[in-house]
Formats: structure tokens, C-alpha cells, sequence
């Protein structure tokens, strides 16, 4: 069988990296997500972390020229071969443009969808694990140690984005920039959309489901 690359959409908090940590165990391809890898390329300090730390923090978007520059370099791993699901990538429809002109065919892509009115309580309660990643929310998904990771022990803490006035400023960005990534992908026979208010549970089932028709 061919590569199997997939894109989940949505908005900050609509579920895509609860969503794409179960679908790497599913599916067994790696999940790329381009806030996970400019989040690594801050902490180990690289030029490239120091240039878009300030549009991080403000919720714009970081140039398409360093992201793409990451996701190149991702995309070229090993692990890559046999497809992958993007997170947070493409942002825009210049992103989705230069994935599409690299030749890159994608399967499917899943819309999560998700009001606005409920995106601000899942940010401001998301916890993140510093050490694995693995993602929490205080109401919905906590640990059972609070502040320590179920996974791994690791120190569970907030995202300085998830912040109500950095948070105002992504949602705004998805609506103007990544929302008109929903009717791109609808014109070329490629979307897909699930409810995203459901329980992860229920989302996964119809996220799976998604990417089987
Ligand atoms: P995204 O990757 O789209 O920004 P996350 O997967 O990090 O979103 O989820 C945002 C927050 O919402 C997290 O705290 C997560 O635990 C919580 N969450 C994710 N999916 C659901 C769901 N189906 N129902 C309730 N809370 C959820
Ligand atoms: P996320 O982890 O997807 O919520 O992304 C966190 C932040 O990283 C965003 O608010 C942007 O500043 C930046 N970012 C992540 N992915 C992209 C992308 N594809 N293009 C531009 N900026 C991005």
C-alpha cells in the first residue's frame, strides 16, 4: 500500500492533537504538528526558535517560510515514508499551495468541528506535559495527580499561549486565515467533517470512520 498522509483541521482546541495521538497507535504513521515542532525548536534554542517565538506568543501566525522550512525537514525523516498526519499544517492557503506543488497527495482531510463558544474553555483548561506531551484539560481530562502526568510523571503545566487575550488573537487568525482552508479542500473532493463536541471517544470513532471514506 502507498503512503498514507492525512491533514486534521480545525481550530485551536477543536481536539486535533488528543485526536492525533490515538491515530498514531491506530493508523501507525507519526503525527507531524508544526506548534509542536517550533515549541522544540524554542526550547533547544535554534535560530529558527528565536525568529518565531514573538509571533507565538502573540497568536499569529510564524512566516510560512520558517514553518515550511520545518516541515520540509520533517518530512524528509524516515518515519515520514510511510505517511503521516499533519497538525496545525497547513495554516493558510499559501502552506496548503507549497505542500501541493511538492507533489505531496494527501488521502483525506478531517474537519474537527467545533464552536466558538467552547473553544475558550478548552484552551484556558488545556495542561501539557513538558516531558511526553501529552495533553490534558482540567474539567474534561485531568490527571489524577494534579500537575504530574499520568504518562510519564512529567510536570504538567499551561501553555503561555493559552491565554484568553493571546488566545482572542488565534482565534481570529484561524478565522481569517486557516478557515479558508475548509472550502479549498471541500472544491478538490477531500473533506471531511466530524462534531467535535462529542467525547473524544465518540470523535475518534467518527475521525476513524472519516478517513475510511
Ligand atoms: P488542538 O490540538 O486542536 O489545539 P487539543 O487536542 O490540545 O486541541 O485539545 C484542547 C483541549 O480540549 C485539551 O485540554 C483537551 O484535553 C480538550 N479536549 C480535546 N478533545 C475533547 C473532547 N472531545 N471533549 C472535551 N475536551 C476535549
Ligand atoms: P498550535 O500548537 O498548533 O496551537 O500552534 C501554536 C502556535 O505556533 C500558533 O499560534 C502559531 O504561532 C505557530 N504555528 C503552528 N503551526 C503553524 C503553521 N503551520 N504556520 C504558522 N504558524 C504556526
Amino acid at each position: 500500500m502507498g503512503a498514507r498522509r492525512f491533514i486534521l483541521l480545525g481550530p485551536p482546541g477543536a481536539g486535533k492533537g488528543t485526536q492525533s495521538a490515538r491515530l498514531i497507535e491506530a493508523l501507525g504513521v507519526p503525527q507531524i504538528s508544526t506548534g509542536d515542532l517550533l515549541r522544540a525548536a524554542r526550547k533547544a534554542g535554534t535560530e529558527l526558535g528565536k525568529q518565531a517565538q514573538a509571533y507565538m506568543d502573540a497568536g499569529q501566525l510564524v512566516p510560512d517560510a520558517l514553518v515550511l522550512s520545518l516541515v520540509e525537514e520533517r518530512l524528509a525523516r524516515e518515519d515520514a515514508r510511510t505517511g503521516y498526519i499533519l497538525d496545525g499544517f497547513p495554516r493558510n492557503i499559501a502552506q496548503a499551495e507549497a505542500l501541493a506543488s511538492r507533489g505531496i497527495a494527501v488521502e483525506r482531510v478531517v474537519n474537527v468541528v467545533v464552536d466558538s463558544s467552547a473553544l475558550l474553555g478548552r484552551l484556558t483548561g488545556r495542561r501539557v506535559c513538558q516531558q511526553c506531551g501529552a495533553t490534558y484539560h482540567i474539567q474534561t481530562a485531568p490527571t489524577s495527580r494534579e500537575g504530574v502526568c499520568d504518562a510519564c510523571g512529567g510536570v504538567v503545566s499551561q501553555r503561555k499561549d493559552d491565554d484568553a487575550a493571546v488566545i482572542a488573537n488565534r482565534l481570529e487568525v484561524y478565522h481569517r486565515e486557516t478557515s479558508p482552508l475548509i472550502e479549498y479542500y471541500d472544491r478538490r473532493g477531500l473533506l471531511r467533517s466530524v462534531d467535535g463536541l462529542q467525547t473524544a471517544d465518540v470523535v475518534f470513532d467518527a475521525v476513524l470512520a472519516a478517513l475510511e471514506n
